[in-house]
């Protein structure tokens, strides 16, 4: 049996940091934590924590998760590349520059970005893509709805839902809500006259991403350096 890959957890205090930190130590993930990074030092009584500002001083890793703020992306993107360990990221609100240096980085190290890592989302792309080059005169609107902390608004998945129907002519807009405890819903409305189509996805818990972004984390390593994307890992 192949040994465990080696994980660092990038935003390891957050939601999601800690979904994964739960997931990657189940026995049969086939994946270890080895540094839990956050913005100060995460305590896990497993995994050795180190604050954002100590990144240097992490131990060896194979892949690293980053779902921290765009704020931490550089350093993350930096440090991988230095190691020449693979990435996977989910974090969202990123600059035009941050974008640019993701596509850099490519030509170093493997690594993946999605604004949604669920199986889901994946789905509901090609769902939107087709229905929007089926409905070229209709009105698209896309909806999101998360809870009350996320700061980045339409949120990512939002933008590439957009992207998607916009590549099959559709001309969307956007409306967000942020409320309460939502873990994160996304409607897609096609609206002709006198009727309309809703493309809805729900997530109802967190570790759906969690879960494929440890399951990208394990088909992205030993791969060459490439941006690939989620569908693409699958
Ligand atoms: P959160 O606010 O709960 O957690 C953020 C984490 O990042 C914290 O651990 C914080 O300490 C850490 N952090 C902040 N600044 C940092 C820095 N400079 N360096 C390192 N770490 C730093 O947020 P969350 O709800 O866990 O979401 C995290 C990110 O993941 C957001 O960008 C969110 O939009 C995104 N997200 C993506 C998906 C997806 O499937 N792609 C799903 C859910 C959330």
């Amino acid at each position: 049996m192949n040994p465990p890959l080696k994980v660092l957890i990038h935003g390891a205090s957050g939601r999601m940091g800690r979904a994964l930190l739960r997931l990657c130590n189940e026995e049969a993930s086939g994946l270890v934590a080895v540094a839990a990074v956050a913005g100060s030092a995460p305590r896990d009584p497993l995994v050795p924590g180190f604050s954002s500002d100590a990144l240097d001083r992490v131990p060896g890793f194979d892949v690293a998760i980053d779902f921290s703020l765009a704020e931490g992306f550089d350093a993350i993107l930096a440090l991988c590349v230095q190691r020449k360990a693979a990435l996977v990221s989910g974090t969202t609100g990123l600059t035009d520059g941050q974008w640019a240096a993701l596509d850099a980085a490519a030509v170093d190290i493997p690594l993946v970005w999605a604004s949604n890592f669920s199986l889901g989302v994946s789905v509901l792309h090609a769902l939107v893509a087709r229905a929007a080059s089926l409905l070229p005169e209709w009105d698209c609107d896309i909806i999101e709805a998360h809870h009350s902390h996320k700061r980045d608004a339409p949120s990512g998945t939002a933008l590439t839902l957009g992207a998607s129907a916009a590549g099959s002519g559709a001309n969307p807009r956007y409306a967000s809500i942020r409320a309460g405890d939502i873990v994160g819903e996304h409607w897609v409305q096609f609206t002709g006259l006198g009727e309309r189509i809703e493309l809805v996805h729900r997530a109802s818990s967190r570790d759906i991403f969690a879960r494929g972004a440890l399951h990208a984390a394990r088909r992205l390593h030993g791969r060459a350096p490439r941006r690939y994307r989620f569908e693409d890992l699958l």
